[in-house]
């Protein structure tokens, strides 16, 4: 059987390692990424979807939704050198965000709870940009997901590890796509877009709120 990483893609193949997959201890991490024993996948097909087509009402955005949106394409307009459409963008991220109703649940739980749903909803809309042959939304869904399953794998960890996972260590993202890695110094490479260590930024002042 092979177990494969859903962060960065890394195999373990059970028949080339010494140690089953099924007798690593509970702590053990992909040795690339750090992602916890627990969000690697077994390698067999996944089963096919029909397409479902969304309901009218269903395309409508939450305030929270466009206030993400938004930011995402303050960002964009920022690496073209846009400024004065990052600002724009930037303005109505903060207009959507001060409309958003407060979140009922604050708690890591629930968001790992949103990020399971969102990764088992990934295979459906991939049918639907599938069905309408849609190239672009499916490109932009392959990063979604790929950031999706970054972020659930690190809170995974926290769930599991709590506060020590981040007692006297540091922590850096990779400023091209996003992943973060828990340690001294960055890794070498970064284990998902591989871009080099001079990529990464330490995160500063993160005992703040
Ligand atoms: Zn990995
Ligand atoms: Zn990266």
């Amino acid at each position: 059987m092979k177990y494969v990483c859903p962060v960065c893609g890394y195999v373990y193949d059970d028949e080339q390692e010494r140690i089953p997959f099924s007798e690593l201890s509970d702590d053990w991490k992909c040795p690339l990424c750090q992602a916890p024993k627990s969000s690697f996948q077994t390698d067999e097909p996944a089963p096919v979807i029909q397409p479902e087509i969304i309901p009218d009402e269903h395309r409508k955005l939450t305030p929270g939704q466009l206030a993400g949106l938004c930011t995402n394409l303050a960002r964009a307009c920022e690496k073209q050198y846009r400024s004065e459409e990052a600002d724009l963008f930037a303005k109505l991220a903060e207009y959507f965000s001060a409309v958003c109703p407060p979140a009922e649940d604050e708690s890591v739980w629930k968001l790992a709870e949103m990020l399971k749903e969102d990764i088992q909803a990934y295979p459906g809309t991939r049918a639907v940009c599938d069905a309408y042959e849609d190239r672009g939304a499916a490109r932009s869904l392959v990063w979604g997901e790929k950031v999706t399953r970054m972020l659930e794998a690190l809170v995974q960890r926290y769930l599991e590890e709590g506060d020590t996972m981040l007692e006297g260590t540091e922590i850096w993202l990779c400023t091209a796509c996003g992943f973060v890695w828990i340690g001294d110094t960055p890794p070498e490479l970064c284990p998902v877009c591989k871009v080099p260590s001079w990529k990464f930024e330490k995160i500063e002042g993160r005992n703040a709120r």
